[in-house]
């Protein structure tokens, strides 16, 4: 099979890094492009992140010697890219969007990681498990802008990762979740490089990750959402209230919650069953990407961990453990997700393994 030709916008940060690391071997995907700001265009990969490459993996020989592009040079990348990747972060989001946009326009799919169009109404917030039908929404929003080829598809925030899974799971076995109070432990690496200072995290834990509780308690509304009058409605029927927290831990956002069941409530035992054998169209479409188990289940007492879980399944699944009951809702438990694969790199590959095996990325 010819394989695509991708392109990484953002591609000397944490999330493009990552992504170098797990395409380098990739059966579809060719990385031929590679994307930064200003400060590092002009120059080889190899040089540009030198003393900053923060993968145990070295960087690809292949990759070394190609000349990082201004993300903003999108001619270029029309030449060269059937689709890129965006893992690009500027503080001013309108840039970001507009930047995306010019992509699109040029004919270059965008598969991206950046808060920026999240909300955008004709763009998928897109988790290959729970809502690939939001895919028919690219039609109109090809339509809307005079599109031909190119498009826009995001990937939700790392901080919900590990616990909208399991929430959906449970929703489509008939045991619809009213509310959720959630306390999430993030890891450093979910702040890009180099992140939030030492002496912040060292012996400590700061309880605030700004605009990330509103990320968390919104997003999953329009993921776990419908299409109606080509817009997308929000779920209605789900709470979330949300606490976000950035620990000392390097990969792995771990999360404690509590769920309240709308109707019906299943045994532990039911819903252990539901979790362990959860499985969806990336598994029925065998995507490389594709975890062969979305949720495992651990049944011994102190997991999930980062250091112990969050490579489970190539790190693109959720490890749960420590389901019991709650006094206050029906159950508690701790769930986990690998941030920068799950939640970033990985996720993002992911959707775009379904876009090409669906056909959107030609
Ligand atoms: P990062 O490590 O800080 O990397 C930022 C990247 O953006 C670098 O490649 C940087 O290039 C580039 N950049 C900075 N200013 C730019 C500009 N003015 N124009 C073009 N490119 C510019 O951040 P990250 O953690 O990789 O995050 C990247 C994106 O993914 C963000 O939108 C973030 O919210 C999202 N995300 C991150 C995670 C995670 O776990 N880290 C998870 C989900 C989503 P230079 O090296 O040249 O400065």
């Amino acid at each position: 099979m010819k394989k695509f030709k991708v392109g990484i916008l953002g591609a000397t940060g944490m999330v493009g890094q990552n992504y170098i690391r797990l395409l380098e071997n990739h059966p579809w995907f060719n990385v031929v492009y590679l994307a930064a700001s200003s400060n590092s265009a002009g120059i080889a990969y190899g040089e540009s992140v030198k003393g900053r490459w923060q993968m145990t993996t070295p960087i690809p020989e292949k990759i070394k010697n190609i000349i990082v592009e201004d993300v903003s040079n999108i001619s270029r990348a029309q030449k060269k890219c059937d689709f890129v990747f965006s893992a690009f972060e500027i503080s001013d989001k309108n840039l970001v969007k507009e930047i995306e946009e010019k992509y699109a326009e040029a004919g270059i799919p965008v598969v991206s990681n950046a808060s920026a169009n999240r909300w955008t109404e004709d763009v998928p917030m897109l988790i290959p498990e729970i809502n690939s039908t939001h895919l028919d929404i690219l039609e109109i929003q090809k339509k809307n802008h005079k599109w031909n080829k190119g498009f826009i598809v995001v990937k939700p925030n790392c901080s919900l990762q590990s616990y909208i899974t399991p929430i959906h799971a449970l929703n489509q076995a008939g045991f619809p979740i009213k509310k959720i109070i959630i306390t999430t432990l993030q890891a450093v690496s979910g702040a890009g490089y180099p992140g939030v200072p030492s002496l912040d995290m060292i012996d400590n834990i700061v309880p605030l990750i700004g605009g990330e509780e509103d990320k968390t308690e919104d997003e999953p509304l329009k993921i776990l959402g419908t299409i109606k009058d080509n817009k997308f409605i929000k779920n209605k029927d789900i709470t979330i209230s949300a606490t976000c927290t950035r620990v000392p831990v390097s990969d792995g956002h771990l999360a404690t919650v509590n769920i309240l069941f709308k109707d019906k409530k299943p045994s532990k035992e039911e819903i252990i069953k539901i979790w362990n054998e959860f499985k969806s169209i990336p598994q029925d479409l065998n995507l490389p990407s594709a975890p062969i188990h979305p949720i495992i289940y651990k049944e011994e007492e102190n997991r999930p961990q980062p250091k112990k879980d969050r490579d489970n399944d190539k790190g693109m699944a959720t490890t749960i453990g420590r389901l019991r009951d709650c006094k206050i809702f029906d159950y508690k438990f701790v769930t986990l997700s690998h941030n920068t694969v799950r939640g970033a790199a990985g996720g993002g590959i992911l959707n775009a393994e379904l876009l090409a095996k669906k056909g959107y990325i030609k």
